[in-house]
């Protein structure tokens, strides 16, 4: 149930017809898995905190820089040198006290990456770096779960949902597994803290319509946002039955 505290906290988006008391409660009974606390995984983890996901468990195992504060705005000034998950965990327990935070503050490895993503309803991929987002999206197809997938490098962003429960549905590897294009990172390129909060912000609404059971997610499709014209096109993506990693999945 919920007390009236909670009934006054989330009353705006309880008065959501797609939402209302029911998908309250399941967004009270489901847990995330937030890999990654920096330009993505900021806006990530703060909105799902502030709208009531029961838990949050939360992966990262740098610390706070001070080039990190132009975007990763769940860290301050006050935080630099600090652990981004302790950080975070700061911040978060701030903004709701309701919600459980979950730490990881090592590196995960394959055993711990896979109890990780065991232990969650969803996962929200915020890393950097192709094969953490390998990694993870290998962890998501072996143990059935959704994986919303978001990146953003100079002006351009990137959103996808992989979800294995859904026969059409790609995965991360079936999209991006052929590694043509030299990898990139936001230190080497550059990028907007607009834009990161732009695709983390619909990361989290995303993992929202997944846990609380409403709308129509971005399955099958490749979300690609051009913040220098303020444009946004989508693709249709396939399910390649060759991926070496889904590939199998239906035998
Ligand atoms: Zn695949």
């Amino acid at each position: 149930m919920l007390s009236d505290q909670e009934l006054l906290r989330y009353s705006r988006q309880i008065l959501l017809a797609q939402v209302d008391i029911d998908g309250q409660l399941r967004l009270k009974r489901s847990k995330a898995l937030v890999v990654g606390l920096g330009g993505l995984g900021s806006p990530v983890a703060l909105y799902l905190a502030a709208a009531g996901v029961g838990e949050l468990h939360l992966a990262d195992f740098d610390t706070v820089d001070l080039t990190n504060l132009q975007r990763q705005v769940i860290h301050d000034s006050d935080s630099v040198g600090m652990s981004k998950v302790d950080s975070a965990c700061k911040r978060l327990e701030a903004i709701n006290p309701e919600v459980k935070l979950v730490a990881h503050r090592e590196a995960l490895d394959e055993d711990s990456l896979a109890a990780a993503v065991g232990a969650v309803d969803v996962v929200l991929d915020c890393s950097d770096n192709f094969s953490t987002r390998e990694a993870v999206n290998a962890a998501c197809v072996a143990a059935g779960k959704p994986l919303v997938s978001g990146a953003a490098i100079r002006l351009e962003g990137q959103l996808s949902v992989f979800d294995p429960r859904r026969d059409y549905s790609p995965c991360y590897h079936c999209l991006y597994g052929h590694g043509s294009e030299a990898e990139l990172t936001c230190s080497e390129a550059g990028v907007l803290g607009p834009l990161v909060g732009l695709v983390g912000s619909l990361q989290a609404l995303e993992a929202m319509k997944l846990l609380a059971g409403f709308g129509d997610p971005l399955v099958g499709r490749l979300l690609l946002i051009d913040a220098l014209g303020t444009r946004m096109r989508e693709l249709r993506v396939k399910r390649d039955p060759a991926c070496a990693v889904c590939g199998s999945r239906h035998g």
